[in-house]
């Protein structure tokens, strides 16, 4: 018996991966984050499996649920949105699998910010402009430890990729907007992938009023930074002077 922490994906059901996929058709037990996991996904479960919608759980609830589970010799499913490793508390499940004895392994899926990033055709690292994507969140319920504050992190011209941030994205763009300037570009990306997607795009200065006025809050992702400007320059990978260790250029 195993328990199987799978990325669900952003939300449309043809980024699950095919071990995904097959995990989910195979399912006997299946614990899912139900507020994020689209239910189009939730519809590959065979009909005669246990679900179990994690969002009205707590841990020793769910771990309850593993150890019931194992005592059915039955495997698994553990659902989460995106990528597991991301933001998706999966650390704490694991140690108690590990006190239990309970064998588990992960299965990664395609994270929301790489759909957000596909949804805006954006390239995240441009030459130049942005070499580093930083994944992170502002600091709300959860805090962030101060060395990881937008206020440090906006110092960088990296991309950044917030996650569980939406909500307050006035004070976010208002931070990030004394270092990175209101000119800055960015872009808040709703329920990528899902049926109602929707894009917002502005700069610093405007982000959160044109943020507001569409009403978009959760479930969103922020991108702010230079590689989202059409103007950043181009890579050199394919540019007909430039050799590498696989063509030759030619001036
Ligand atoms: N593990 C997940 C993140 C879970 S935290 C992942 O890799 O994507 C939940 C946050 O993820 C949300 O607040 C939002 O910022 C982001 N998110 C999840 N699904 C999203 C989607 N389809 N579109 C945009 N943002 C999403």
């Amino acid at each position: 018996m195993r328990v199987y922490f799978v990325g669900s994906g952003p939300g449309d059901p043809d980024l699950l991966t095919i071990r995904a996929h097959r995990l989910l058709r195979e399912c006997r037990i299946c614990i899912y984050a139900g507020s994020l996991v689209n239910p189009a996904i939730l519809n590959l479960i065979p009909g005669t499996a246990e679900r179990y919608d994690s969002a009205g759980m707590t841990l020793p609830r769910i771990v309850d649920a593993f150890r019931e589970a194992h005592r059915k010799g039955a495997d698994v499913v553990r659902l989460h949105s995106g990528d597991p490793s991301l933001y998706g508390a999966i650390r704490e499940q694991m140690n108690a699998l590990g006190r239990l004895g309970i064998e588990y392994e992960v299965v990664p899926g395609v994270s929301s910010f790489q759909a957000a990033a596909a949804a805006l055709k954006a390239e995240l690292t441009v030459p130049e402009a942005a070499q580093t994507v930083i994944l992170t969140r502002g600091s709300g319920r959860t805090p962030v430890p101060a060395d990881q504050d937008l206020s440090v992190l906006g110092r960088t011209g990296a991309t950044l990729c917030l996650f569980l941030s939406a909500g307050r994205i006035r004070d976010i763009a208002e931070t990030l907007a004394r270092h990175r300037g209101e000119g800055c570009p960015a872009a808040v990306v709703y329920r990528a992938t899902w049926p109602d997607q929707a894009i917002v795009r502005g700069t610093l200065a405007d982000i959160a009023g044109k943020t507001e006025t569409a009403g978009v809050g959760r479930t969103a992702m922020v991108i702010v930074g230079e590689a989202l400007s059409q103007e950043a320059p181009s890579s050199k990978l394919y540019a007909p002077g430039f050799s590498h260790g696989f063509r030759e250029g030619k001036p």
